[in-house]
């Protein structure tokens, strides 16, 4: 079973999130029983959707029987972790900057790179049988099955620098746009620090943000891993 985060409102032509749906819970649940029966798959539109609220986590699901168009990205099967992993390792830089535009321009919006940063292994691109690697928004409500594996994490964040002087490692910091909650910190390190375009070593705020790799508990606190790993920001 799928976890979706967003629902399209045919009604009012626009997205809602999973945090709005919680926050009608919460505040105006007339409103919310009015548009539960109007939730939509948010890429094709077609598939109608249930919000299960849960405390922990609650997340969106396609009700039982309900289609997805052929090429919607939730009826694609997904990779396992070691099909994940092996796309990190043989992929194209290109192709995988590829993919995050794709992801950012699907998800978030259809907004131009600015800026990209990742491994420059060139070895050939494997095809991965129309397989996809599943998404998470970064900035909604992180579960167990979320940590320690691979997927695309996006959402609107603010970037901030840090540098780590016992280890001489660079860290980007992922923050909420309030600056209060710290999703990740991806490690840099100050080999690769050095060669990045000054433009990429800014402080940014709600900007979007697209990461693929994994998301690891560490100290309380999320930290990627040191795999390889891609990320793209994208002006809004
Ligand atoms: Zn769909």
């Amino acid at each position: 079973m799928r976890k979706i985060e967003e629902a399209y409102i045919c009604k009012l032509n626009k997205k809602i999130s999973i945090n709005e749906l919680i926050e009608l819970r919460h505040n105006n649940i007339e409103l919310l029983d009015c548009l539960k029966n109007e939730l939509l798959c948010p890429i094709c539109k077609e598939a109608k959707l249930s919000f299960i609220f849960r405390k922990s986590t609650p997340y969106l699901k396609t009700k039982n029987g309900e289609k997805h168009q052929k090429n919607c990205i939730l009826n694609q099967p997904v990779m396992t972790e070691n099909e994940r992993k092996n796309f990190i390792d043989t992929a194209k830089p290109i192709t995988i900057i590829k993919q995050l535009e794709k992801i950012n321009n699907l998800l978030l919006g259809n907004k131009s790179s600015k800026q990209s940063i990742g491994d420059s292994s060139e070895q050939h691109y494997q095809r991965s049988n129309k397989k996809i690697i599943p998404h998470k928004r970064i900035d909604y409500c992180l579960d167990n099955d979320d940590l320690d594996t691979i997927k695309y994490f996006y959402g609107k964040v603010n970037i901030r620098w840090s540098y780590d002087n016992s280890k001489n490692n660079y860290w980007l910091n992922v923050l909420s746009v309030n600056n209060k909650i710290n999703y990740c910190n991806i490690k840099i390190t100050a080999n690769v620090y050095l060669h990045l375009d000054r433009l990429y070593l800014q402080e940014y705020n709600n900007i979007n943000f697209v990461y693929l790799g994994k998301i690891k508990k560490y100290n309380n606190k999320n930290y990627s891993t040191a795999l390889k790993s891609y990320c793209l920001f994208f002006d809004i």
